[in-house]
């Protein structure tokens, strides 16, 4: 597989929340077109007011979502957004947390884009009812769009990111290898190509289990 050229590729998008008038703007400024579609009721997959209950993972059930829009619209490559209402970081207060998930059926690859904020109970969750929600799935259709646009030096998938954090960077002192990375790995997810970079410097003796146990 090649490099993917995004300018002038259509992707398909399945939203009745009209989250198309959110994401398609921002896609369009590397040429992809959204082809939107509303033929299924994605509420059936769980919906915020707890109405039907979620069985899935936000995960799960963006990806579900981008599988369904690909084939709902003929499209190659299909975009699921998912958010998840929960408790913030350390469980302190209530955060909104945002997927969009593109997801190529046909390849069997996976790209997700992720924001989040502190947002406090509304009323309706819903994306086209609730304002404080559209930020945050633009923030992450915006790093979605940064990972598809990541191919794999050598087979051209998406998202070839480097995200996984290799622990063991020396400490400033005493050189013994601390929690702080020392280097983030990038993996192809198609051909398993992996690269990594070392990340530069020492670890502050705070963060080593010998020099501040
Ligand atoms: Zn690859
Ligand atoms: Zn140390």
């Amino acid at each position: 597989m090649a490099t993917i050229a995004w300018h002038g590729m259509q992707v398909g998008l399945l939203t009745k929340h009209e989250k198309e008038a959110i994401i398609a703007p921002i896609m369009a400024e590397v040429g992809i077109e959204l082809i939107h579609t509303d033929a299924f009721d994605t509420d059936t997959l769980g919906s915020f007011d707890g109405r039907i209950e979620r069985t899935l993972t936000a995960l799960e059930a963006g990806k579900e979502k981008a599988r369904l829009a690909a084939e709902l619209t003929g499209c190659e490559i299909g975009l699921g957004s998912e958010g998840t209402f929960s408790a913030g970081p350390l469980g302190l207060g209530h955060a909104l947390y945002e997927i969009v998930v593109a997801y190529a059926p046909a390849q069997q690859w996976l790209a997700v884009g992720r924001a989040w904020q502190m947002l406090e109970p509304q009323p309706d969750l819903r994306a086209h009812k609730c304002a404080p929600r559209r930020p945050i799935i633009a923030a992450a259709t915006r790093d979605l769009l940064v990972r598809l646009q990541r191919p794999c030096p050598r087979c051209g998938t998406p998202d070839f990111s480097f995200d996984e954090a290799i622990a063991g960077l020396p400490c400033e002192i005493c050189l013994w290898p601390s929690q702080q990375a020392k280097a983030y790995r990038a993996r192809c997810q198609s051909c398993q190509y992996e690269e990594s970079k070392a990340c530069e410097g020492n670890a502050e003796a705070r963060f080593c289990e010998r020099c501040n146990p």
